[in-house]
């Protein structure tokens, strides 16, 4: 929630006020950890090094319920103090930068319950805080999934994943959150609480799911937020791998897959260098495709021959059918 105006108050007097409106351990101002939140992985080399630039934040405050949100947002607005949402704290991108003096960060980690897993509805509630690898866990014992596997999956959480517009290795299939989020609550600066629906579809007016979808915290508070949830076989998971010459063959191969109407979940292609990177034990400068089918047996095998079959009308592809 950038502001180019800073606030008039003092560091001293910001703290003051989020501690008589917080429990004090919830209220961080020791200067490590102060540093440490004054910037993400983008500027990793300062959290590396200790070397900090930017201003230092005044609190980081870690609010339980939506409506201590509410309260810290709306002091913050009435006093034009800068906030930065936090959750996981794996952001890439500089969202989490304190560019304005005497910002605070708004830390939701605490908020971590799941709050629902609903298997006939097929969706999951959870607050901002829980981590994606907390839900999955918890679905994989049930015999579900999220489907959202980005290489984050052990650091990031809700509200971050939601921000961000996150997408995983699993997309082709699962889509990214975007088309996994069903309904999100938030907080606005003013302290009003808004509960996007949990609805199948939005056939009248914008869905508005998309002003809160991407924007990195600088709209609004995620709170809460309800996504799919898919079953789970990982009995019929089927791996596929290739070496290949080239790249325009990969990326033909991967264009037959997809528009002849097939879904693998992984359908990844590595140019030489990158394969190299990723898989120096047996990529010998090659480009790599990768290929994950899965779901219901029937729809898994059916999807895995496709690809063997499409990858054999291509001349030499070193194929390896499991990783
Ligand atoms: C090793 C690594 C691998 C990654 N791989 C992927 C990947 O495969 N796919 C991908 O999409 N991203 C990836 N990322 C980027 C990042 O992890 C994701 O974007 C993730 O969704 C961020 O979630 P978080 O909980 O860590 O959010 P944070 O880092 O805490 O915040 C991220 C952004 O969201 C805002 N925000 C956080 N919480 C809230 C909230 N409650 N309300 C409003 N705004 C909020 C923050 O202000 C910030 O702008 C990767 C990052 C790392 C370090």
């Amino acid at each position: 929630m950038l502001d180019t105006i800073t606030t008039t108050l003092t560091r001293e007097q910001i703290v003051v006020a989020y501690t008589e409106m917080l429990s004090p351990d919830r209220v961080l101002t020791d200067e490590q950890t102060l540093k440490e939140n004054s910037v993400d992985r983008y500027y990793k080399v300062e959290n590396v090094f200790g070397t900090y630039s930017l201003p230092l934040p005044a609190a980081v405050v870690k609010p339980v319920s939506k409506e201590e949100v509410a309260k810290i947002l709306v002091f913050a607005n009435e006093h034009r103090i800068n906030v930065v949402p936090k959750t996981g704290g794996s952001a890439t991108e500089g969202g989490l930068e304190t560019v304005v003096e005497n910002s605070i960060v708004v830390d939701g980690s605490l908020m971590n319950q799941i709050l629902e897993i609903n298997t006939t509805d097929m969706l999951a509630t959870v607050q901002c805080g829980v981590g994606l690898e907390q839900l999955e866990d918890e679905l994989r014992k049930i015999g579900f999934t999220t489907g959202h596997s980005p290489q984050s999956k052990p650091l990031a959480q809700f509200g971050g994943l939601v921000a961000t517009r996150s997408i995983g290795q699993f997309s082709t299939l699962y889509g990214g959150i975007e088309d996994m989020l069903v309904g999100v609550e938030t907080v606005f600066p003013n302290g009003e609480i808004c509960r996007i629906k949990n609805v199948p579809r939005r056939a009248a007016g914008p869905d508005i799911r998309h002003l809160v979808l991407g924007n990195e915290g600088a709209l609004n508070y995620i709170t809460e937020v309800s996504v799919k949830i898919f079953r789970h076989y990982p009995q019929n998971n089927k791996f596929y791998g290739y070496l290949l010459d080239d790249i325009n063959t990969g990326i033909e191969i991967l264009r037959q897959v997809v528009t002849a109407g097939y879904r693998p979940s992984v359908a990844r292609l590595y140019d030489q260098e990158d394969g190299l990177y990723h898989f120096k034990h047996f990529s010998d400068g090659r480009c790599v495709l990768i290929f994950v089918a899965e779901g219901p047996k029937g729809i898994a095998d059916a999807t895995g021959n496709a690809i063997e079959e499409i990858v054999a009308t291509f001349p030499r592809p070193t194929a390896s059918t499991v990783l």
